[in-house]
């Protein structure tokens, strides 16, 4: 059984996010979405209303998992026999911190591999926190989440 771990903020979970998901699915057993917290990043969405919300968006896939952690990624990988991270990567600007992560975690547990995701090109210039801004000014986001979060973030604001 080959599980994957795909770690974040997921604050909220977007098309982008979905997208690397189905993708890790494809070449894995099992992906679990992880839900973490991120001490440079001020949530608008709770943990519990994040897990939700990625559950909501990947019960189209069969073996897609969900789960919150409050410590390491690859702490939760040894304890849940996961044999790699995923992370997806946009642009090259996302490049640096992703490759400086992969280095850390690979200096923790050298068997632990991280795998960089390409989504679709029409999703490569998401973000959570530019889809959050323009909830916040009443702009259409359809295009860029599922409708499940669609509805979270109309209710948010
Ligand atoms: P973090 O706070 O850990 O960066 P995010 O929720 O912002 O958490 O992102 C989680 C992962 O998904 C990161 O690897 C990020 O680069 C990737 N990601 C974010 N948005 C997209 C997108 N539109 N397409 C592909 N990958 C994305």
């Amino acid at each position: 059984m080959k599980i994957a771990i795909y770690p974040g903020s997921f604050d909220p979970i977007t098309k982008g996010h979905v997208n690397i998901v189905e993708r890790a699915a494809q070449l894995f057993d099992k992906v679990i979405t992880l839900v973490g917290v991120n001490v440079k990043k001020n949530n608008l969405f709770s943990e519990e209303e994040r897990l939700e919300m990625v559950r909501l968006a990947t019960a189209h896939i069969p073996n897609a998992e969900a789960d919150t952690w409050h410590g390491l990624t690859v702490d939760y990988a040894v304890k849940h026999k996961g044999i790699a991270i995923i992370r997806g990567i946009r642009a090259v600007s996302d490049y640096e911190y992703e490759y400086q992560v992969a280095m850390t975690n690979s200096k923790m547990q050298p068997e632990i591999n991280t795998v960089l995701l390409f989504p679709d090109e029409k999703y490569s210039y998401l973000t959570s926190s530019l889809i959050r801004e323009l909830a916040q000014h009443g702009k259409e986001i359809e295009d860029f989440i599922p409708d499940c979060v669609a509805e979270k973030l109309r209710e948010k604001f």
